[in-house]
C-alpha cells in the first residue's frame, strides 16, 4: 500500500505521514528538498502516483509573512503550479489512484460575523487571499480526471501543536492573551486529528467528491477562544490588543493582521451531512488535549 503526500513535509503533512506510516503505507514525499521526489522530476511523479491509494497536496509557502510582490507571486505561484504539475501528472498516469485530496481555505468565504458560510450558501469572499484559494481550486478543478475522484478540502485554522498555535500561545505566556480587535470576529478552527479522520473517511466513502468544509462544530468568538486557551494554559488574565497594536507587532513580526481579525466562519454542513463523526466536538476538548500540561 502506498500513499502520495505533495508539500508533505510541513506541519499536517508531518502528521499524515506518521498516521499513514501507522497504517503500514509506504508514503512517497514530493518535495522541494533533497530525499523526496523533486518538483522537477515528472517522470518520478508520475511513477510515484502509479498504482498508489491517494494522493494529498499541501504544498504552499506559507502565509506568514508581509504580502509584498515577491511573496505574493511566491504564495500563489507555489499552489497553482504544484496543483498543475500534480494533475499532469496524474493525466500520464496508467493506474492513478482513485483519490486526489488538496488543500484549501476556509479563508476563500468573505468576512462573516453574522452567519455560517457552507458549501452551498457561502458567499465567496474578496482580496489577495480569497484570490489565492480561487486559483488554487480552479487549478485544482480544471482537471477531469476519469478514474480519480477530487476533493478540495476548505480547511479552517489548524489546532495542534505547532503552526498557528505557535504565536497564540506564546501571546498568552507574555500576558498579552486578551481578545484582537474588536475580539467579535468569529474563529473557526479544526483539531489536526480530525483533519486526518477526514481523509480517511473521504477514503472510505467513494461516492463522495468536491468541496468540503473542514471546521469543527463549535466555532467561537476571537474573545472566546483567547479567554479558552487562558483557561487551558492557567493564564487567567490577558491584555487585549486593539488593531493599531495589531498593525505595529505584525510588521515587527514580518507577517499580516489578516490572520487575527478576519472573521472565519466556517460550517461543516457536508460532513456532517454525510454521517462524519469529529473527535473534537468542542474548542474546550480540543485545547484540553494541545494544550495538555505543556504550558
Ligand atoms: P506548512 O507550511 O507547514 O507546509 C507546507 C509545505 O509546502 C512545506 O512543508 C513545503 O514543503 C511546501 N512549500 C513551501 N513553500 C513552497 C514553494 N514555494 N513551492 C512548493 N512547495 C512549497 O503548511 P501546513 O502543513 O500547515 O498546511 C498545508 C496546506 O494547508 C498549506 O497549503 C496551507 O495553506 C493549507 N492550510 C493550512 C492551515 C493551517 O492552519 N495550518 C489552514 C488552512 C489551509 P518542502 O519544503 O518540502 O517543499
Amino acid at each position: 500500500k502506498k500513499i502520495v503526500l505533495a508539500g508533505g513535509t510541513g506541519f499536517i503533512g508531518k502528521m499524515l505521514e506518521e498516521s499513514y506510516s501507522k497504517l503500514g503505507y509506504r508514503v512517497v514525499i514530493v518535495s522541494r528538498r533533497n530525499g523526496s521526489v523533486a518538483w522537477d522530476d515528472k517522470q518520478g511523479i508520475r511513477d510515484a502516483l502509479e498504482h498508489a491509494e491517494l494522493l494529498v497536496n499541501l504544498a504552499g509557502k506559507s502565509v506568514n509573512c508581509r504580502y509584498n510582490a515577491n511573496n505574493r507571486r511566491e504564495i500563489m505561484e507555489s499552489r497553482t503550479a504544484t496543483t498543475t504539475a500534480l494533475g499532469e501528472a496524474l493525466l500520464a498516469c496508467d493506474n492513478p489512484p482513485p483519490l486526489w485530496i488538496n488543500s484549501s481555505t476556509g479563508t476563500i468565504y468573505r468576512h462573516a460575523e453574522d452567519r455560517p458560510m457552507t458549501e452551498t450558501d457561502g458567499e465567496i469572499g474578496t482580496g489577495f487571499s480569497v484570490e489565492v484559494a480561487k486559483a488554487w481550486e480552479n487549478a485544482f478543478f480544471s482537471f477531469d480526471l476519469p478514474r480519480t475522484r477530487q476533493a478540495a478540502l476548505r480547511i479552517a485554522i489548524v489546532l495542534g501543536d505547532g503552526s498557528v498555535m505557535t504565536p497564540y500561545r506564546n501571546l498568552v505566556k507574555f500576558g498579552l492573551g486578551g481578545a484582537h480587535g474588536s475580539g467579535n470576529q468569529m474563529f473557526s478552527w479544526i483539531h489536526i486529528r480530525d483533519l486526518y479522520r477526514i481523509i480517511r473517511f473521504l477514503q472510505e466513502r467513494e461516492d463522495l467528491s468536491g468541496v468540503f468544509n473542514c471546521a469543527s462544530p463549535d466555532p467561537v468568538t476571537n474573545r472566546e477562544f483567547m479567554s479558552s486557551l487562558r483557561r487551558a494554559m492557567n493564564r487567567p488574565f490577558g491584555l487585549p490588543a486593539a488593531r493599531w497594536m495589531l498593525e505595529a507587532g505584525a510588521w515587527a513580526l514580518r507577517t499580516e493582521t489578516e490572520l487575527m481579525l478576519k472573521s472565519r466562519w466556517v460550517w461543516p454542513e457536508r460532513l456532517l451531512r454525510e454521517g462524519f463523526e469529529f473527535q473534537f466536538e468542542t474548542l474546550e476538548e480540543a485545547l484540553r488535549d494541545i494544550v495538555g500540561r505543556k504550558d
